[in-house]
C-alpha cells in the first residue's frame, strides 16, 4: 500500500548516472527498479573477462582525480571508498617520444600553487606567466574553444594545454569548449595537488564502481532488470503513462515517476522533441598483455604516464597488462587505421615510452574502440546538453551529457544522478 500511495520511479540505464540515480533514491526511501538494456551494468565504464588477452580489463582507460568530489561521496555510499586508491602526490610522469625526454610533474598538495615557481616541479621550458595564461579559460565566452581563449603557444601549449584537453574534453582543443575545461581546473588542479592526484581503480572500474553499487542497490531493495530496452515513451496528459520495453509495457500509476539515464543517441528516439548534443566522440583504447622478460621494466615505470609526439596519450599499467589512450580517435584519423599497422605501431610507441627494449614482442594485444565514448563537447554541443527536467511532469533526465557544467566524465554522471534523484524524490 505504501508503495501504490507514494509510487515508484524507474531508472532506465545502469551506467553510472542510472547508478547513482537508483542509489540516491532509494537513500530517501523510494522504491525503485533499474531497467537496463544489457545483461551487465557500468554502460561506457564497465569490465570484462577477454578471451583473447585471458585478462578481466576495462573497456578504456578512466582518469579519476581525487577533488571528483561526486565520484567519492559516491564510493562512500556503495561502502568502496578502498576500491579506487588516491596516488600519494598529484605527480604525472611525461615522455616525448620525439626527444626521448622525460619529466614528472607534481604539484603540491596546497592552494597556494607554489610547484609553479619551482623548475623541478613544472614542465621544462615553461615559465610562471605560461601558466597564468590559464586564467583566460575562466573569462572565456560560451561560445569559445580552448585555442581562442588560450593564446599561448610553444611549449605550454603542447606539453600541457594540448594534452589536457584531448584528455578531459575528448576533442582537440581547437574544437573544446572553453568553459568545460575551466570547470575541470576549477574542481581540481586549482584547488591544490590534494584535490588532483591521479585515483587508481587496483582491481578495475567494475570491481570499484559497478559491482559494489549493485550490492547496495540489492540491500535496498532495488532489482536490477536486465536486457530491458526501453523502446517508447507513451505521453498522456503532459506525463509519461507508459514504458514500453523490448519485453513488455510498465504502466505508470498516478505516483510513478521516470528517470531516463541515457546517451544522447539512445534519448533521441524516446523524446524526439529534444536538441541534442551529438554522442559519436570516439575513443580508442589499446590492451597489451607484457611478457614475463619485460616485467622489471614495467615496474619500473609510472602507474600512468602521459606521452607526447605520439599517436598515444596516456599509457595505464595494471599488473602485466599496459592500456593506451587514444582520446578523439576518430577526429585524430585512427578509427579507420589498419588494424595490425595499429597495433605494432602503438607497441611500438608503448616500448619506447617505458623503455622496454626494441626487441621485445608483446604476449597478447586487443583493440577496444568506443565510438561513441562522449557527446560533443564543443561549443555548439554544449549549447544542446539537456536540462534534468522536461516538459513531462513525472520523466526527469539523467546522464553524462545533461546539463551539469561539467564534461562527459564519471564525475559528470554520477553528479547528474545526484540531480535527478532530487528533482525525482
Ligand atoms: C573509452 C572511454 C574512456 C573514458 N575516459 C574517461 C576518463 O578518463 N574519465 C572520466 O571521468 N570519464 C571517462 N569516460 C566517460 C565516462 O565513461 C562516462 O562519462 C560515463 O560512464 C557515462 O555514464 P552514463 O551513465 O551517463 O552513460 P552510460 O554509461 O552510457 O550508461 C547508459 C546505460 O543505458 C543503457 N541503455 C541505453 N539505451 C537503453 C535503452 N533504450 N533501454 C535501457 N537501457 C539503455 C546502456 O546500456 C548503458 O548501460 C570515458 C568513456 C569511454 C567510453
Amino acid at each position: 500500500m505504501a508503495e501504490s500511495r507514494a509510487g515508484r520511479v524507474h531508472v532506465v540505464g545502469a551506467g553510472l548516472a542510472g547508478l547513482s540515480t537508483a542509489l540516491r533514491l532509494a537513500e530517501r526511501g523510494a522504491a525503485v527498479t533499474l531497467h537496463e538494456a544489457q545483461r551487465q551494468a557500468g554502460g561506457r565504464c564497465r569490465s570484462f573477462d577477454d578471451p583473447r588477452l585471458g585478462r578481466r580489463i576495462d573497456n578504456g582507460n578512466h582518469l579519476v582525480l581525487s577533488g571528483n568530489a561526486s565520484v567519492r561521496a559516491y564510493l562512500r555510499a556503495i561502502g568502496a571508498e578502498d576500491r579506487l586508491v588516491a596516488e600519494p602526490e598529484a605527480g604525472f610522469a611525461f615522455v616525448d617520444l620525439a626527444t626521448g625526454r622525460r619529466w614528472r610533474v607534481r604539484l603540491n598538495d596546497g592552494p597556494v600553487p607554489w610547484w609553479v615557481g619551482t623548475a623541478s616541479r613544472r614542465i621544462p621550458e615553461t615559465t610562471v606567466a605560461d601558466y597564468l595564461s590559464g586564467a583566460w579559460l575562466a573569462l572565456a565566452g560560451r561560445g569559445a574553444t580552448v585555442a581562442e581563449a588560450i593564446r599561448a603557444r610553444g611549449p605550454i601549449w603542447a606539453r600541457f594545454w594540448e594534452p589536457l584537453t584531448l584528455a578531459a574534453i575528448n576533442t582537440t582543443p581547437e574544437r573544446a569548449s572553453a568553459r568545460l575545461l575551466w570547470r575541470v581546473l576549477a574542481e581540481t588542479f586549482l584547488r591544490g595537488g590534494a584535490h588532483a592526484r591521479p585515483m587508481l581503480a587496483p582491481g578495475g572500474l567494475g570491481d570499484a564502481l559497478v559491482g559494489p553499487a549493485e550490492a547496495a542497490l540489492a540491500a535496498r531493495g532495488v532489482e536490477i532488470r536486465f536486457g530491458r530496452i526501453l523502446r517508447a515513451v507513451e505521453r498522456e496528459g503532459g506525463r509519461a503513462a507508459t514504458l514500453r520495453f523490448s519485453d513488455g509495457a510498465e504502466a505508470l500509476g498516478p505516483a510513478d515517476r521516470v528517470v531516463l539515464a541515457l546517451p544522447p543517441s539512445r534519448l533521441a528516439p524516446l523524446m524526439p522533441e529534444l536538441a541534442l548534443p551529438d554522442d559519436d566522440c570516439a575513443i580508442l583504447n589499446a590492451f597489451f598483455v607484457v611478457p614475463e622478460a619485460a616485467r622489471a621494466a614495467l615496474d619500473r615505470a609510472a602507474p600512468i604516464t602521459g606521452v607526447l609526439s605520439a599517436r598515444t596519450h596516456w599509457i595505464f599499467r595494471r599488473g602485466d597488462v599496459v592500456s593506451l589512450t587514444v582520446s578523439a580517435s576518430d577526429r585524430l584519423g585512427l578509427d579507420r587505421a589498419d588494424p595490425a599497422e595499429l597495433t605494432a605501431m602503438l607497441w611500438a610507441e608503448t616500448r619506447a615510452a617505458l623503455g622496454l627494449g626494441a626487441e621485445m614482442s608483446y604476449a597478447n594485444a586487443r583493440i577496444n574502440k568506443e565510438r561513441r565514448a562522449t557527446f560533443d563537447q564543443s561549443p555548439a554541443g554544449v549549447a544542446r546538453r539537456p536540462a534534468a527536467r522536461t516538459g513531462l511532469g513525472n520523466l526527469w533526465l539523467a546522464g553524462d551529457a545533461t546539463d551539469t557544467g561539467l564534461p562527459a566524465t564519471i564525475e559528470g554522471a554520477i553528479r547528474s544522478g545526484e540531480t535527478a534523484a532530487r528533482l525525482a524524490a
